[in-house]
């Protein structure tokens, strides 16, 4: 049975071309680009390359980049060196819709150092609205950090005007762009943001590699101390391979994406409209003005996500629910509790991301397999449109 991946937010198939590009580093081209002798040498030439192409990319100066080992560090790295380099400064202004490689360290923060955080919230299509934060920034803002695209629904957040609001009131501002490099144009020579993290398995390189960028004469200070590299601002002897990866997977995205981003999309959207329209109760979750082109989340009510996707592993279509089995309990995502989803809904949610490698066979298998498999799994549920959840799991959507 071949595998259906359509769960590219996950993480992506590393592309061949980029495979090729990095196997030498993995064999005989060893050599620690720091070293002295010609054979080292030659690898920093080669992470220069890289660094060019992903500045590329991103409409950037390659000195902005600096390489990290995936999104978490480059997240992790934006904020405390935002924090660091203002130390008089105590709030931080984020969404309640961030990956937790941000909630988790801002919910750190407020716990253990003191900070105070403000978490803007979203409406029901998810969607922020930008007067909240010229309303939330205060003096001691040291930090916005806005995720450009997210991870489960796909949405695009306003990101040239929220980091517009920030330049203007003078506070930095980070944008997580995990989810957006590679899919969507990104040109940081007209967008203010002053710091953006993307990392490499979300591309089609391999993990293990990132990128934090960093606007030219912002003050930064390193998350990791040690050696030099990276000039001084990321210690840690190069992941040779996983950079020059990175480095080949930008450079076909920035060939491919106006091609790519079509195909893509229009895989999406007869996916996405043919389901919603053969099966009864489904809804799409997330802004449908503007969403990542891969992305689709969809709500099928009275039907538990998790038994959705078991059902179509069996068929080896891969995908992602919702809902997250954490000790014994079905909770449904933040992100879908953010957007005040019912829970009826929120449980039967479904996240469905493609990439460059899918086809409109798969597309066609899914929309054959799939409304046999929520037909059948609504004659088990003990919900339906017109039976009430009982009170106990009411509880969750509180
Ligand atoms: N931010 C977003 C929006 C993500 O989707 C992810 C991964 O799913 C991350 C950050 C973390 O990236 P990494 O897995 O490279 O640490």
């Amino acid at each position: 049975m071949d595998t259906i991946y359509m769960d590219n937010n996950a993480t992506t198939q590393v592309d061949p071309a980029v495979f090729e590009a990095m196997k030498p580093f993995l064999t005989e081209l060893y050599g620690n680009p720091s070293s002295v002798h010609g054979f080292g040498g030659q690898i920093g030439v080669e992470i220069r390359h890289a660094r060019e192409h992903v500045a590329e990319l991103l409409g950037c100066d390659p000195s902005e980049i600096i390489f990290t080992s995936c999104g978490s560090e480059s997240d992790n790295t934006a904020i405390r060196s935002a924090l660091n380099a203002q130390p008089e400064k105590h709030h931080i202004i984020t969404s309640n819709v961030e990956h937790p490689a941000i909630l988790s360290l801002c919910k750190y923060l407020e716990k253990k150092d003191g900070y105070e955080v403000t978490y803007l919230t979203v409406d029901d299509h998810g969607r922020l609205d930008p007067n909240d934060l010229r309303e939330a920034i205060r003096e001691d803002t040291a930090i916005v950090s806005i995720m450009w695209a997210n991870n489960e629904t796909g949405n695009l957040y306003p990101i040239e005007e929220l980091a517009s609001i920030a330049r203007e009131k003078g506070v930095v501002f980070h944008t997580d762009a995990v989810q957006a490099v590679g899919k969507i144009p990104i040109d940081l020579g007209k967008i203010p943001v002053d710091m953006l993290s993307l990392s490499g398995h979300k591309l089609h390189a391999p993990k293990g590699v990132g990128a934090l960028f960093v606007r030219k004469k912002l003050p930064f200070r390193p998350l990791l101390i040690g050696g030099h590299q990276e000039g001084s601002r990321r210690a840690g002897t190069e992941n040779t391979s996983g950079i020059i990866a990175l480095g080949k997977a930008c450079q076909l995205a920035s060939e491919n994406m106006d091609e790519e981003r079509s195909r893509v999309r229009a895989l999406r959207d007869r996916l996405e409209s043919t389901l919603v329209s053969r099966i009864p109760d489904a809804k799409i979750n997330g802004d449908p003005e503007n969403r990542l082109p891969n992305t689709s989340n969809i709500s099928f009510g009275y039907v538990e996500g998790e038994a959705i996707l078991l059902m179509m592993d069996q068929l080896g279509i891969c995908a992602s629910s919702g809902s997250a089995c954490t000790s014994g309990s079905l909770e449904p995502s933040h992100v879908l509790r953010a957007m005040d989803v019912p829970f009826t809904f929120a449980h039967g949610s479904i996240r469905f991301s493609l990439s460059r490698f899918n086809t409109d066979q798969e597309v066609d298998f899914v929309l054959d397999m799939l409304p046999d498999i929520i037909k059948n799994l609504r004659k088990l549920s003990p919900f339906s449109a017109d039976k009430e959840a009982p009170a106990c799991t009411k509880a969750f959507s509180e």
